[in-house]
């Protein structure tokens, strides 16, 4: 099944859209987690038509209600991997979807992990894109950063490039649906903490906090869950900083995909999201409407 439009996130930004796209008969789904900046606000006072403070999660869960109760399929889950063929395929552990459009509502990008060098070597060594720049590491000994599903997909688009992959966890356990933990046991995987990059021009070794180290070619950051730098990244989505640049019908430079909410950047406030949401799913539904 192809859905109109697939929207990541179920924040205010994304079930905003949804409210819109439903309403004008697109086929809309919501794939989302359950981790919403709001919902660790326990007294929002600033938000329009509530003359008493409600919850953060009060309102994530109306929302929910509302956007279900109009005909939207919310699913629970953790998106992994974006790809773009005919349609754009929204990957999850579970399964993949497929879409003519796609908004991106993902909140706040993810923290990065903190090592030394990392940022210093961004380009140099490290990468976030598999996608984008797996091949230049053809035959060398890579490492992905990371613990979770998005990890172990991560590594498994490298082995079209090399057989050498460890995951480094950073000192976390490795925390996999069943689906990742059948492919994890392809890759060696360290656990111990790392405390930094080094190398002279490029990366050449990863250091750890027991003082031990490992040489290295590449290492591809996969930390957390993929968010909205890693999407875009993928897609060839323009990023400044770490927000997504949209313009005023918060289109992305790539056709068909849009994005709302704290993953832009600018004042992150319910109230914006909830209007870069609208705004997203009015130029979605224009967008459908207009395709062949
Ligand atoms: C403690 C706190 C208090 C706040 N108080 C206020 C306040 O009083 N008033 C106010 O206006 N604003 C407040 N805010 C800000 C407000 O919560 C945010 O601006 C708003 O939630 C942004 O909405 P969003 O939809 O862009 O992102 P979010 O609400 O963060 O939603 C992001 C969604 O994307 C999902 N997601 C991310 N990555 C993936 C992935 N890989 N796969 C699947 N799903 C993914 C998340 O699970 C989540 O569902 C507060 C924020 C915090 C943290």
């Amino acid at each position: 099944m192809i859905y109109d439009v697939i929207i990541i996130g179920k924040g205010p930004a994304g079930i905003s859209a949804a409210l819109y796209t439903v309403r004008a008969n697109l086929n809309t789904l919501v794939i989302g987690m359950d981790d919403s900046a709001l919902k660790r606000a326990s007294r929002i006072e600033n938000y329009y038509g509530f003359s008493k403070a409600v919850t953060g999660d009060f309102l994530l869960k109306e929302g929910e209600k509302q956007a279900e109760g109009l005909g939207a399929e919310i699913v629970v889950a953790e998106v992994i991997a974006l790809e773009k063929g005919d349609f754009f395929e929204v990957i999850t552990p579970q399964r993949a979807y497929s879409s003519k459009a796609l908004l991106i509502a993902t909140g706040q990008p993810q923290k990065k992990a903190r090592i030394e060098n990392l940022d210093a070597f961004e380009g140099k060594g490290v990468s976030y894109c598999t996608t984008c720049d797996g091949f230049f590491y053809k035959g060398l000994k890579v490492g992905v950063l990371g613990y979770k599903d998005y990890a172990v997909h991560e590594a498994a688009e490298l082995e079209a490039f090399t057989r050498d992959i460890t995951i480094y966890t950073n000192g976390m356990e490795l925390q996999l649906t069943e689906k990742f933990a059948e492919e994890a046991y392809r890759f060696k995987v360290n656990t111990r903490p790392v405390q930094k990059l080094e190398g002279s021009e490029y990366v050449e070794k990863i250091y750890f906090k027991d003082g031990s180290f490992e040489d290295i070619d590449g290492v591809f950051v996969a930390y957390e869950s993929a968010g909205s730098g890693d999407f875009a990244r993928k897609l060839g989505i323009i990023i400044e900083g770490s927000s997504i640049v949209v313009d005023k019908q918060q289109k992305t430079n790539v056709e068909g995909v849009f994005a709302a909410g704290d993953c832009t950047g600018g004042f992150k406030q319910i109230a914006t999201a909830v209007g870069q949401g609208a705004l997203a799913g009015r130029s979605i539904i224009e967008y459908v409407r207009s395709l062949p």
